[in-house]
């Protein structure tokens, strides 16, 4: 290294005009930015369909295990992705540990999408798949599902071509709650041999149906699905940042490839190993989440408020035009939600995360309370928009 390059202290700046404005890559200067509202979380977190209460017990035991010496030691995913594969009844070299699904979506994009390439998925749903897709340059083709917010797949299927690369399924889908049956997977996998289909079962848990156990290899193992599932909604470890990519060896092997050797930390590896064999946690919070569901879908009913079906921890229901007051209502009652108004057919559509009992109370108190606040009326919800849009708006 030059010595001549430091600026001795004193020593005159360099002149403003020798500084160029440097650009990113054209694809990164056209994607949209991400704005989670997350500042000032405080009140009760029904907005974001995280765990809201706490992972299985076996993970503060395990985290009383970690030494400080432990701290030093650069981490080992390998015995962690073995236990997972384990669970999950494939072999090792079929699971991908990753610092949570929104790593996952990058490392996919990032290994198998050219400029230019076809990324095909279903909106309204989540919106890392944009920012991924186009960070790669990648052409987003994007369906719009219809008033029904059911998946769109008839449509989806039309809109495979030659250059589709890249087709993301949502299923359950975030934020309507809708599923993708098995066989619509394998049918559009099918479709596009040419194509890698990556499921995100983040919700999985609360829904059970899963193409996971097809992804056992043997004669007729589907050699172009991924299934990608998270360690931040059922298990409550969404700070910990960890998550999973399953499916065959040939493409896990070019994701390894891509992946960074030290994604995953220590103490996420560890709380991982050890809550992933308590299933009667599991069980436990996925019958909290159906019972919390089916009092927040009746109590919606009870006060016309219209609501999709969902198959998740959570529920969308169409507030209308004055979406944001109530969400600034329920703030102020101390309940968090999420207003998805700005996604692609949600207009003035507000989301609720179900919690347990007792939180689902709270909510359902206040919602009765900000409705109320707001003089609310049934008649003032008007369709939603379902046109598709060719740019899509997004918070
Ligand atoms: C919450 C969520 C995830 C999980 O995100 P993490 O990065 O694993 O916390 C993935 N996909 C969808 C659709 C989600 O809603």
């Amino acid at each position: 290294m030059s010595t001549e390059a430091v600026t001795e202290p004193g020593a005159p700046r360099l002149a403003s005009e020798t500084w160029v404005d440097i650009q990113p890559r054209r694809a990164i200067l056209a994607m949209p930015e991400y704005h989670p509202p997350l500042a000032g979380r405080n009140g009760l977190r029904l907005d974001f369909n995280e765990n809201t209460h706490a992972p299985s017990p076996r993970v503060r035991e395990a985290l009383g295990r970690i030494t400080l010496e432990g701290f030093t030691i650069y981490p080992e995913r390998g015995p962690v992705e073995a236990v997972v594969a384990q669970h999950l009844g494939l072999k090792p070299e079929q699971v991908l540990l990753t610092n949570a699904v929104d790593e996952a979506i990058h490392i996919v994009c990032f290994t198998f999408l050219e400029e230019g390439d076809e990324c095909l998925f279903a909106v309204p749903s989540f919106f890392m798949y944009d920012v991924n897709a186009m960070g790669m340059g990648a052409k987003l083709v994007r369906v719009q599902a219809d008033d029904t917010l059911a998946f769109p797949y008839e449509r989806m299927l039309a809109a495979i071509t030659p250059k589709t690369k890249l087709i993301i399924l949502t299923t359950p889908n975030n934020p309507t709650g809708a599923i993708t049956t098995r066989e619509q997977i394998h049918n559009i996998a099918k479709a596009a041999p040419h194509a890698v289909i990556l499921v995100d079962e983040a919700y999985f848990h609360f829904q059970g149906d899963t193409v996971m156990g097809d992804l056992v290899e043997g004669a007729d193992a589907p050699q172009n699905i991924l299934v990608a599932r998270t360690f931040s909604k059922a298990y409550g470890l969404a700070n910990l940042r960890v998550g999973l990519l399953a499916g065959p060896v040939s493409l896990l092997n070019h994701l390894r490839k891509a992946s960074s050797p030290y994604n995953v930390n220590g103490v996420a590896l560890a709380a991982v190993e050890a809550c992933i064999g308590d299933t009667e946690y599991i069980d436990w919070y996925v019958q909290q989440m159906h019972e919390g569901r089916a009092r927040i879908e009746k109590a919606l009913d009870n006060m016309k408020v219209p609501r999709w079906p969902s198959h998740a921890n959570f529920v969308l229901m169409h507030i209308g035009p004055r979406h944001k007051q109530f969400v600034n209502e329920m703030r102020t009652r101390n309940i968090l939600v999420r207003d998805r108004s700005a996604d692609p057919g949600l207009d003035g559509c507000v989301r609720l995360t179900v919690g347990l009992p007792d939180q689902v109370s709270m909510g359902i108190q206040a919602l009765r309370d900000a409705l109320a606040g707001i003089n609310w009326q049934p008649a003032e919800v008007i369709k939603p928009e379902t046109e598709p849009k060719e740019t899509p708006e997004y918070e």
